[in-house]
């Protein structure tokens, strides 16, 4: 077997690594993939980060193919999905942060109760309804979640990131966690006054201008190969 994409690997396991610092992984659920080739490169399968080499990750084409020496994770249908469908962006998160999987198991999303909202790309972080992991119907509520979106939440499961790199995605990921925490904290004491479509529109708008959520300032090594990390859908 052929070890190809290294530095990518290499970049990937470092997410990993940060996921679990970050607290965005519990244990080996969580899942990363990046658009590498013709295919995309996927972390394997009930392996702790820990453990990860970069020779670890599968390497996969579109078609579900892999050649590998360990099984790629078993949500590989949705990274799959998205990348295919998604040519805005080439990495994928997905893990079952607390407060995120808080929400989730009440199938409840995150409204605009705070402006940050804007940043997974719209005025609102849905909740994609449940289906049993690993499965194509999981991965089809996901993508339709993520319509328009950088972000979701998945039914009494978990959450879904999507970047132009993997800094990116793992930024965000730390922010929709917060964004968790926040309205878990908000929704205790009532019911928070949620902002209109237009101030969210505006709110975009000038986190646009003002290059919020673009990684490219810093450390672009730990950036995939070719992109441009413009957060705009
Ligand atoms: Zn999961």
């Amino acid at each position: 077997m052929t070890v190809t994409h290294r530095s990518l690997r290499r970049a990937m396991v470092d997410t990993c690594l940060a996921m679990n610092r970050s607290g965005i992984n519990q244990g080996a659920s969580g899942n990363l993939s990046a658009r590498a080739g013709d295919g995309f490169l996927v972390t394997p399968s009930g392996l702790p980060y820990d453990e990860m080499r970069p020779r670890d990750i599968v390497a996969m084409g579109f078609d579900g193919r892999y050649e590998s020496l360990r099984r790629p994770s078993s949500e590989w249908r949705i990274h799959r999905d998205v990348l295919a469908a998604r040519p805005d962006v080439d990495v994928v998160l997905h893990a079952h942060p607390t407060f995120a999987t808080a929400l989730a198991v009440h199938g409840r999303g995150i409204p605009a109760f705070h402006y940050m909202v804007a940043l997974a790309g719209g005025d609102s972080i849905r909740c994609a309804p449940y289906a049993t992991f690993g499965t194509q119907e999981l991965s089809d509520h996901a993508l339709e979640a993520l319509e328009g979106r950088l972000a979701c939440l998945l039914g009494n499961h978990g959450m879904v990131v999507l970047g132009r790199s993997l800094k990116a995605a793992l930024a965000l990921a730390v922010e929709v966690e917060a964004l968790a925490r926040q309205y878990v904290y908000a929704l205790s004491l009532g019911s928070p006054t949620i902002l209109p479509p237009d101030e969210i529109a505006r709110v975009a708008r000038k986190m646009r201008a003002m290059g919020y959520g673009d990684p490219s300032a810093s450390t672009p090594s730990s950036s995939v190969e070719g992109m441009n990390n413009d957060m705009e859908q």
